[in-house]
């Protein structure tokens, strides 16, 4: 490779905090807020210019139940279940609750000044625009964050440090073991459409007819009413197969090659649909979504095993009903696999049904990730939340979902909050103490 000497030079500590926390998804945000619950002094980092990831950049508006498979018994709370509250105030939420499609969806537009306010009420330092570059190390503890902004290069010193960059950057600089798996599940860029659903014609019979004149993949997605805004559809529709969202050139090539496809569908609907009700392209998400880049290593990798089997862990720091679900990473369909014991395929041409165990008279109703998963013994003033956390492809498939992965920033937060009282490593922080932490915050520990 050619390269390129930088000189050295002193940089200004722009931050001196007990946790800075680098990415501002609810899951950074999250962890933000529940380190600055507990009186921590709290830095939160963030590249874009708002908070939310992929939920707002993104426009992923849907958060899954907040209950068990059975929909009977609450398994998650904390701030998940705040902010859906905040917004159902300002009718910025809509919940779909009592079926085996339970879910909430967001007005994101919202959530993201939701999200600024968390930040300002709990006194958190937050600094947008900012990419966090680089952890500088001082034996095995991290000492500082390099960070690029608009003031140029600075540092921002920390006891304890969280990675919620959802790819992992700072961990896999700082050294904790991590891999981008074989076969990633493909990014897709959003866009809110208005008059997606052309009168008398389904728009999976037209894409399945005619997506290859438009240079669209054989694999479509699905879409969802806006909070609000009933002629208005949030299209998750693209799919940008063996992109790598980890790799400066590949996401390049699939921001582009995303909205090309988005305009492929305008396209297509212009061709096939409504002529009396053209789609008109109402906003595209300002960031191609990534549902998989690096997972890391750490104290525990959870297994697909473990979450379909139900298994409990005595550090367990969140809990999910949400079923295994792995897109293909080639040519389309999605896997699901659920807790009873049964089995969904879904690809172009249908949906084949089956089992992979035969039944049992009682099944698991959900499913934890342990407080193991969240951190690596090489590092001990660091810890990681969002979709990097330790998991093979299967668990992964079920944690990736934003009510789960909140709770992954919420325990990270506290536990970076009680590491840095304590002067500990992160992996001596006791699991009772943590869990019992984040009940007294809402969340709901089981
Ligand atoms: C199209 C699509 C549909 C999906 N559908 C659903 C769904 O319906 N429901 C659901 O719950 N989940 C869904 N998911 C999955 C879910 O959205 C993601 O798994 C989840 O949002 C990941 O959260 P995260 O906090 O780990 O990462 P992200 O949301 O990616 O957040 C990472 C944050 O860190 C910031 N950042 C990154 N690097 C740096 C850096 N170096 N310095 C500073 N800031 C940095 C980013 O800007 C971002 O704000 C979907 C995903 C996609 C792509």
């Amino acid at each position: 490779m050619n390269t390129i000497r930088e000189p050295a030079q002193t940089l200004p500590v722009l931050a001196d905090a007990d946790v800075c926390v680098i990415g501002g998804s609810c899951t950074g945000v999250f962890a933000a807020v529940r380190a600055a619950r507990l009186g921590a002094s709290v830095v939160l980092l963030e590249r874009a210019n708002a908070f939310g990831g992929v939920a707002t950049h993104g426009l992923v508006l849907i958060w899954h139940s907040l209950r068990d498979t059975e929909f009977k018994r609450p398994i998650i709370g904390g701030l998940t279940a705040e902010v859906i509250d905040r917004l159902l105030r300002r009718d910025a939420a809509a919940i779909n609750e009592g079926n085996s499609n339970s879910y909430c969806s967001l007005n994101t537009e919202e959530l993201k000044i939701e999200l600024d306010g968390l930040v300002r009420e709990h006194r958190i330092t937050p600094l947008l625009h900012t990419l966090g570059c680089r952890p500088l190390l001082q034996g095995d503890r991290i000492d500082a964050v390099l960070v690029e902004n608009k003031d140029g290069r600075g540092a921002v010193r920390a006891r304890v440090f969280v990675d919620a960059t959802g790819d992992g950057d700072i961990a896999v600089r700082a050294g904790v073991p991590g891999r981008v798996r074989d076969g990633l599940q493909p990014p897709t860029t959003c866009a809110k459409i208005w008059r997606f659903h052309p009168e008398g014609k389904r728009f999976g019979d037209l894409y399945k007819a005619h997506h290859a004149a438009f240079g669209l993949e054989p694999d479509s997605g699905w879409d969802s009413p806006v909070p609000g805004l009933p002629d208005i559809r949030m299209v998750a529709q693209t799919h940008v197969f063996g992109a790598n969202v980890a790799d400066a050139a590949a996401l390049t090539r699939a921001e582009m090659e995303g909205r090309r496809q988005i305009r492929g569908v305008i396209d297509l609907l212009r061709a096939h649909g409504d002529p009396a009700r053209p789609p008109v392209l109402v906003q595209l998400a300002s960031c191609i979504g990534a549902r998989e880049s690096r997972i890391l290593d750490a104290a525990h990798r959870l297994t697909e095993e473990e979450v379909l089997h139900g298994i409990r862990f005595p550090d367990a720091i969140a809990n999910g009903s949400y079923r295994v679900d792995v897109h293909a990473p080639q040519g389309g369909g999605f896997l699901f696999k659920y807790l009873d014991g049964t089995t969904l395929f879904a690809h172009n041409n249908g949906c084949e049904q089956g089992r992979w165990r035969e039944p049992t008279p009682e099944n698991p109703t959900f499913y934890q990730i342990p407080y193991r998963c969240l951190h690596h013994p090489s590092r001990p003033n660091l810890l990681f939340a969002g979709r990097m956390i330790s998991a093979d492809r299967g668990a992964f498939g079920a944690i990736r979902v934003m009510v789960n992965l909140n709770q992954t920033g919420e325990a990270a937060g506290t536990a970076a909050a009680l590491a840095a009282r304590g002067g500990l490593p992160v992996g001596a922080v006791d699991p009772a103490l943590l869990r019992r932490q984040l009940a007294d915050g809402g969340s709901i520990i089981l």
